[in-house]
């Protein structure tokens, strides 16, 4: 298993795409920008995409990616991109982007019977099984509801996992969870500086300092890498999260990235 790290800035700017990861060639994990970097025929590639949350940095790209891939999908028969998310997740892309005014409804074209993308609502604590790819739906915590993600890289290797956290502000149920899994990677957040540590609090995201309480209550020595830096403020975080007298390894995620599982 390998996941690609397409995106994972908190905003845009030239070199910083959106929160987007590819699980090997067909599971997107979050449609940002970063998804725009992919040739048409990986796109095309793409059946399943699973969501955090509704936020515009995290679902973007799916209404471009539905009608860049249409045609493709429609000539050799594939059938519906699958998007899985919480139901109110998939209430808002209803109703706020698929609405026939922001974007056509690409859950009835090219036609309702046969159209290029389907809607699947899951749970916190289900475990979705995407060809024998075993994903966990993780609790978050932030102003709208929102899930984090754990990728089982199964028996082979001693079933370890690779976390993403989603956007999210402290989230003990979250500790109370990893606590009993073996992970292999931890992606984890800090939106902002310790400077607008107000800023994270209104927004529920982290700061370094808030990492830092977070990062506590994760035993071990854990390979964790710091997600959805705003561009501009990437020296400040980390910084700030260099200070931290943490057992962990911490580094930047970078866009590019290859992760093993
Ligand atoms: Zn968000
Ligand atoms: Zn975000």
């Amino acid at each position: 298993m390998n996941i690609r790290v397409l995106g994972c800035s908190g905003a845009i700017a030239a070199g910083y795409k959106t929160t987007a990861f590819l699980l090997d060639d067909d599971v997107l994990i979050d449609a940002g920008t970063g998804v725009g970097d992919l040739p048409l025929d990986a796109l095309a590639a793409i059946d399943h995409i699973l969501l955090s949350h509704s936020h515009l940095d995290h679902v973007l790209g799916i209404p471009l990616l539905a009608d860049a891939v249409l045609r493709l999908r429609v000539a050799a028969g594939r059938p519906p991109i699958r998007v899985h998310a919480l139901p109110q997740t998939l209430d808002a892309l209803r109703q706020h982007l698929f609405n026939g005014i922001i974007w056509p409804d690409f859950t009835a074209l090219p036609t309702a019977a046969a159209p290029v993308l389907s809607l699947h609502p899951f749970q916190i604590g289900d475990r979705l099984d995407l060809g024998g790819r075993v994903i966990e739906v993780l609790p978050a915590v932030h102003t709208v509801p929102a899930v984090g993600f754990a990728v089982d890289a199964g028996a082979s290797a001693g079933h370890a996992h690779w976390v993403f956290t989603g956007d999210t502000g402290p989230n003990p149920a979250l500790w109370r969870r990893l606590a009993d899994l073996r992970l292999s990677h931890l992606v984890i957040e800090t939106a902002f500086s310790d400077d607008e540590a107000a800023l994270a609090h209104v927004s529920k995201h982290l700061c370094p300092h808030d990492l830092g309480h977070e990062l506590a209550q994760l035993s071990g020595s854990v390979d964790v890498r710091i997600t959805h830096i705003k561009p501009g403020e990437v020296e400040a975080v980390m910084q700030g999260v260099q200070a931290l007298s943490s057992p962990h390894r911490i580094s930047t995620l970078q866009a590019g990235q290859d992760m093993k599982l």
